[in-house]
């Protein structure tokens, strides 16, 4: 099919269909070049639209959006919408539009995005919940956020949000699921080393694999223009923190840690790793602490004042101030929302628990930047 030029009538369908988004690139379809044609004719709104692959998982979703839009229209009784595929050259026009250039744009000087990797001594302590509830209330606050889960033997942040789907692929481009915040402008782009494997079966990659899948992580997939990237490390000082490290010098740490004081000596060990990649340790974020009770009362099931004492012997190691962020109480309808597929701050923004994170996300999103954007020597 030939291009044409939108005829007289089509004006009226042009601005309607430039309010249809691209459920994964959250961009109009018209500015993607995806209708190439838009008519009315005998009350018939014939719409051809140009999907970027063949494979395009998003077909009926985009075909009912399309739908919704026209139906409404004075003069339209019905929708038609038949589909085709870009061209090699239509596809590298909409990349080129897109801003895609195969390049980890995060290491860039002038890069805009805080990158904020998060980790933790061991497993189990909430690391992957606290990355997703941050990035969700980022988002809800209007944030374009960022959440690549590089947590290669334990990646649960697909499950976390409920996504099933997997990233599209444009030739080399990745475009990774978009999940929009439900009360809010702002949107997750997520991907996850989970999202290339068989989720029944173990993952068994060695450290140059690792660093390979973080690496096309950062360049082959389009995130588009993000105020924040949210990583979420295996838990440890493993090789996947080294890599990240030389890919991702400007990224800042957020310690997870619960108030366990047995916890902490291994937590302390990897905040002290950011010694030896030159990251900055954005603050510790406590985990799991007193659980409140319906009388009032409160439970400290893990403990009490781990968070404070791994914020002070940072703060000491490290030569320079550690903040204590937040402390996250055990809260049952976290857990709940987590197998639900849904953070809790989108689900239930006065839990106790959605409070204290958003808080969290508050001061995060108010705190400099710190040494983000500036290039450090690195060598391993
Ligand atoms: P990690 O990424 O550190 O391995 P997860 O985020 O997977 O940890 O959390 C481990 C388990 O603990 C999950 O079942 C999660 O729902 C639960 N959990 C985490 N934080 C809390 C909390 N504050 N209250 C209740 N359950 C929690």
């Amino acid at each position: 099919m030939t291009t044409q030029a939108p005829l007289e009538s089509d004006s009226r369908l042009l601005a309607a269909l430039s309010q249809v988004l691209d459920p994964e690139l959250a961009t109009p379809i018209t500015e993607m070049g995806m209708v190439e044609q838009a008519s009315l004719a005998g009350g018939i709104a014939r719409v051809h639209l140009l999907l970027t692959t063949e494979a395009c998982p998003m077909r009926s979703t985009l075909r009912q959006r399309v739908i919704d839009a026209l139906s409404p229209l004075e003069g339209v009784e019905r929708v038609e919408v038949s589909l085709g595929v870009m061209s090699a050259q239509q596809r590298a026009s909409l990349k080129e539009k897109l801003g895609y250039h195969r390049k980890n744009p995060f290491a860039a000087e002038d890069s805009l995005t805080r990158v904020i990797a998060v980790a933790s001594g061991k497993g189990g302590v909430g690391k992957s919940s606290m990355t997703v509830n941050l990035a969700a209330a980022l988002a809800a606050a209007g944030f374009s956020v960022g959440v690549l889960d590089a947590d290669i033997h334990g990646f649960s942040v697909p499950g976390l949000l409920g996504i099933e789907g997997g990233p599209t692929r444009m030739d080399e481009m990745i475009i990774p699921p978009l999940v929009p915040a439900p009360h809010g402008p702002g949107c997750l782009k997520v991907i996850s080393i989970g999202m290339f494997v068989d989720r029944q079966q173990p993952v068994a990659w060695r450290g140059p694999m690792l660093h390979r899948a973080l690496e096309q992580f950062l360049t082959d997939v389009h995130y588009g223009q993000l105020d924040f990237l949210f990583l979420d490390l295996p838990p440890g000082t493993g090789d996947i923190a080294i890599s990240m490290a030389q890919l991702l010098p400007q990224a800042q740490i957020l310690l997870v840690t619960t108030p366990q004081q047995s916890a902490l000596e291994v937590a302390q060990r990897a905040g002290t790793l950011s010694l030896q990649t030159q990251q900055k340790v954005l603050g510790v974020l406590e985990n799991m602490g007193a659980m409140l009770l319906p009388d009032g009362s409160s439970l400290p099931l893990f403990g009490a004042g781990g968070g404070k004492k791994l914020a002070e012997s940072l703060t000491a190691a490290l030569d320079y101030e550690v903040p204590l962020l937040g402390s996250i109480p055990l809260d049952l309808a976290l857990r709940q929302a987590g197998d639900a597929g849904c953070p809790l701050v989108w689900q239930d923004p006065q839990a106790p628990a959605s409070q204290a994170l958003e808080q969290v996300a508050y001061q995060i999103s108010h705190r400099p930047r710190g040494l983000a954007g500036q290039r450090l020597p690195l060598a391993f």
